[in-house]
């Protein structure tokens, strides 16, 4: 007899339903390879009905006090934290990534998302603008309507709450679409939601494939803003789809990290520093440093350090307590990763740690998805393997002899996302910070996050900023009011 699995549905008008097509799609639970649940597997319709929904919520949602809003969102930030633990072990399990990192990171920093903006709504301030003796003008910022909200598997209600939060904090509505691989806490959060009080309708989650539902909502008429996460590939489609609505669009997109470290560092901190943004989350973050570029006079001594401790990474299963290397996401995420690592021998470079699936981990895991954390040395910083995103536990080390040289290789691609350096320097952390085109520089630190700060990508990694106030100016609209003197 065939298992029934549990069934993630549609959160139209604050209710769990059937999607309008009554299809399902297999989700895989990336560390044994098996399914593990179904989500809906919606379409057009499905959209429709959640517009619908959003619709009608918007005018009292949008009129309510900020100060009840802002209850009702610390209320989702508390129950986010009552549930840690259920969260964690449903986010391990839908991506594969540890338990402990799900516990650490993704869930407590959902909750952070909500009391942030929950809070920083009752903080808001208005320009105003005396036009010499003729006017007086004031700038009234007001939410747009209905937001889509299309977010990744890596960090997924992380980067959903992320969109969700300040979208609604500020009065909009929104239709939410998490990745159809990693769908599960996203459900979770809609009954968080329910039992917050958050009103029917404010929030509406339609699962299903990027082409039939995320298609659907870029290219509704009534969604005017559409915040993307993704890949760059996909970011172009979104982009193409908007313009002709002229919809207001923000898209983080991929990216492919320079990670650089001067002779000067404090080299166990930056080697420290270095395997973690290799290959936290199995390489599986937007910002992780992919491409370390390493002084030349401390190369040799980096690079022997930096595989004995990346060799040191417990590789697992991801519910096991003491994991710090999980599963890949997706047999196709894999694979892709096995084909960049087969390229880079192709383009002449060295595996130094690494490089080929392990043994199985345990019965469990036997059909999982794992790669262990992979050094490829002596590649041309030209070459494929240094410029494609890969998205995975795979860093390229280049040796660079100063200062010109290594910002020329950092801004060699045509990702523009996040970037480290480590130095003692602190005339040339600013100099290269200047220098270097990312959204992001970290200098002797990685993944430090201030929500108040802008968040985005430069170049193909991006158009736009979210955090803070950027994050509440791209959900409202600004309207100039000219009162003549
Ligand atoms: P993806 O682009 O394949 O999918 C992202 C989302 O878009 C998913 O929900 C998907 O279903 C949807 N989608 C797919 N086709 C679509 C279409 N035609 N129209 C509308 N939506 C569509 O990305 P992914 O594989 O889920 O995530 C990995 C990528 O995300 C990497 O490139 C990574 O760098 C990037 N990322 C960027 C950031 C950032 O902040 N810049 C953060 C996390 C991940």
């Amino acid at each position: 007899m065939q298992k029934e699995f549990p069934r993630i549905k549609n959160f139209i008008d604050g209710e769990f339903v059937e999607p309008v097509g009554g299809k399902y799609l297999d989700n895989i639970e990336p560390a044994t390879g098996k399914p593990y649940s179904k989500v809906a597997d919606s379409g057009k319709e499905d959209v429709d009905l959640a517009v619908a929904a959003a619709e009608a919520a918007f005018a009292d949602w949008s009129k309510m006090p900020a100060a009840e809003r802002s209850k009702i969102l610390l209320r989702i930030a508390d129950l986010i934290e009552r549930d840690l633990e259920k969260l964690s072990r449903a986010e391990s399990i839908d991506t594969g990534k540890p338990l402990s990192l799900a516990r650490s990171l993704d869930i407590p920093r959902a909750s952070s998302n909500f009391r942030f903006f929950a809070t920083a709504i009752l903080h808001t301030e208005n320009e105003a603008h005396v036009t010499d003796g003729v006017a007086f003008n004031y700038t009234l910022r007001q939410p747009r309507g209905i937001a889509g909200l299309i977010s990744p598997w890596n960090l997924p209600l992380y980067l959903l709450s992320w969109k969700i939060a300040p979208a609604i904090a500020v009065g909009n509505t929104a239709i939410a679409k998490p990745s159809e691989l990693t769908p599960m806490t996203a459900y979770l959060l809609c009954e968080i939601c329910a039992e917050a009080g958050l009103p029917n309708g404010v929030l509406n989650v339609v699962h299903g494939t990027g082409p039939n539902v995320g298609a659907a909502v870029t290219a509704h008429p009534k969604i005017g803003t559409i915040s993307f996460t993704g890949g760059t590939v996909t970011g172009r489609k979104v982009a193409e789809a908007c313009a002709p609505l002229f919809k207001k669009v923000s898209l983080e997109l991929g990216g492919k990290n320079p990670n650089i470290i001067f002779a000067d560092a404090d080299l166990d901190a930056a080697i420290a520093g270095s395997v973690r943004s290799s290959f936290a989350n199995q390489g599986q973050v937007c910002l992780c440093g992919s491409r370390v570029f390493v002084e030349r006079s401390v190369y040799k001594t980096f690079v022997d350090r930096f595989i004995d401790k990346a060799s040191e990474l417990k590789l697992g299963d991801p519910l096991d307590e003491k994991t710090e290397q999980g599963a890949i996401v997706s047999k196709a995420q894999l694979d892709k990763v096995k084909f960049y690592v087969d390229l880079a021998k192709k383009e002449g470079g060295v595996t130094a740690l690494g490089g080929k699936a392990p043994d199985p981990i345990n019965e469990r895991c036997c059909d999982g998805y794992f790669f262990p954390p992979t050094v490829i040395t002596d590649l041309p910083v030209s070459c494929r393997t240094n410029r494609e995103e890969i998205f995975g536990p795979v860093v390229t080390i280049t040796p660079f002899d100063n200062e010109e040289e290594v910002i020329g290789y950092a801004n060699d691609t045509d990702y523009g996302l996040a970037s480290s350096v480590w130095t003692q320097n602190l005339n040339r952390a600013h100099r290269v910070a200047e220098r270097i085109s990312t959204g992001t520089v970290w200098v002797n630190c990685w993944l430090v996050r201030d929500l108040r700060v802008p968040f985005g990508g430069m170049k193909a990694s991006g158009v736009g900023r979210e955090g803070g106030e950027e994050a509440l100016r791209f959900f409202t609209e600004p309207k100039n009011v000219c009162i003549a003197k």
